[in-house]
């Protein structure tokens, strides 16, 4: 086992194999990640892995947007496969918010997403499943859909491989190198691997691994649980939806739905979380299911599983170098919208990592240091089911709601 590398990510999750393959697409030879279970074993091979560019925060929208051509054209970009079907999606919202949805309709739009407002009807026509009682207007985007995190993670890194890279699984960073301001390699259960740049990718591992080089970042491991029905045999269900209390929905294979709703479980640790779904849950479920697609109320439970978010208090991303250490670059706080937007953000860490910016696509947003600033990031217009409210830092003061970003 070589142990020495241009480069080292620890984790190989979406994250960090689409960054190892654009590190080798950049011409870097002895890149070497580092995974201490296998491929996809964290969140990536949890995810729902919803393609769509509807978000309320332009910055966000921006990399779905940049990231959807290299699902569209997987086979050409990359090579094997990622499991993107297109589907279209709506965007449903609470009576109340339509003006809001409206504004980021035409707001996406400005920046190139192919998106659309429709009337509920229009929704009737396209979905003729589905409950519109509550609905005055939707956001429809035809380009989007789904894929597959465990493909998508595997296939990264096999072009990243075919590019020279290197992977060991198994292997576990247990801490980092660093001599003066500068890394130097990691420490792990395998012995020191040296390199002058080290990205982190480690999900919801990144805290307490971060805290070993007196990085501590605000990052809160959040349990998710998702169900997969069995649809009715006469029901046809086809699109991708996000409807209000934080439900959404995707056709599954073959006769399949899978389901996602609510807030998550804050503080989970992410080894030792409960993988089941609680029967509490799976009721529930069923309800705000059978509410939006009423012939759901035949459906039955195929399975169920739980997964990990990484969250941080402004439910937003931190892609940046460390803060004060030459060479340490951060991918991690993706929290459940991570996986869209993994072709843009292999991007952004491999210009941060070896041009000192990234210059392809735009991650300024995503500062790790905006929550010691007292800033967190906030959408103009925003109605999202899980608003994250300002919270109490250790100091004891609230974040200030930063809209500036949202541009
Ligand atoms: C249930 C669920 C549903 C989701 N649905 C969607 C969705 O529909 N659309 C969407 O865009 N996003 C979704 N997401 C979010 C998305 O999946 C994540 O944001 C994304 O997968 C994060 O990828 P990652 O590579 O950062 O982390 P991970 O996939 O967690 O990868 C981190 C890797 O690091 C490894 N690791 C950790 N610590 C160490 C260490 N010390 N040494 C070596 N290796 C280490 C882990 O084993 C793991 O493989 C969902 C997530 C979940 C859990």
């Amino acid at each position: 086992m070589d142990h020495t590398a241009d480069a080292i990510i620890i984790g190989a999750g979406v994250m960090g194999t689409s960054t190892a393959f654009q590190l080798v697409q950049r011409g870097m030879k002895r890149v070497v990640v580092l995974e201490k279970t296998n491929i996809a074993a964290g969140s990536s091979g949890k995810s729902s892995a919803l393609v769509r560019m509807h978000y309320t925060f332009l910055p966000e929208a921006r990399l779905a947007l940049a990231s959807l051509p290299w699902f569209q054209e997987w086979d050409d970009r990359v090579g094997g496969r990622c499991g993107f079907t297109r589907t279209g999606f709506f965007r449903l919202v609470d009576p109340g918010k339509e003006d809001l949805l409206r504004q980021n309709v035409e707001r996406l739009r400005g920046i190139g997403v192919n998106t659309e407002l429709i009337s509920s009807g229009d929704l009737k026509g396209m979905a003729p499943e589905t409950n519109i009682e509550d609905v005055e207007v939707a956001a429809y985007e035809p380009d989007s859909g789904y894929a597959d995190g465990h493909s998508t993670a595997n296939a990264f890194m096999d072009a990243a491989r075919r590019g020279g890279a290197t992977i060991h699984q198994g292997v576990t960073v247990t801490g980092f190198q660093v001599r003066g301001d500068a890394i130097q390699g990691v420490e792990t259960d395998a012995g020191v691997f040296s390199a002058p740049i080290v990205i982190s990718t480690a999900g919801p591992w990144s805290g307490p691994l971060l805290q070993r080089i007196g990085i501590d970042l605000p990052l809160v491991p959040s349990r998710h649980q998702i169900m997969i029905l069995e649809r009715p045999p006469s029901l046809a269900h086809e699109h991708v939806y996000i409807s209000p209390g934080s439900l959404y929905f995707r056709p599954d294979s073959a006769g399949l739905t899978l389901v996602g709703y609510g807030a998550g479980e804050d503080g989970a640790d992410p080894d030792t979380y409960r993988d089941a779904v609680d029967a509490d849950h799976q009721i529930e479920g069923a309800e705000r299911m059978a509410h939006r697609i009423p012939a759901m109320q035949q459906a039955g439970m195929r399975r169920g599983y739980a997964g990990c978010y990484t969250v941080t208090p402004d439910g937003k991303m931190i892609v940046d170098q460390a803060p004060g250490i030459e060479g340490l670059y951060l991918g991690t706080g993706f929290s459940g919208t991570g996986f869209k937007i993994s072709p843009a953000i292999g991007i952004a860490l491999a210009e941060l990592a070896t041009q000192g910016a990234a210059t392809t696509v735009d991650v300024d947003a995503f500062r790790a240091t905006r929550f010691d600033e007292g800033r967190m990031l906030r959408a103009k217009f925003e109605y999202l089911d899980r608003p994250y409210d300002p919270v109490p830092t250790e100091g004891g003061q609230s974040l200030r709601a930063d809209t500036d970003w949202d541009r």
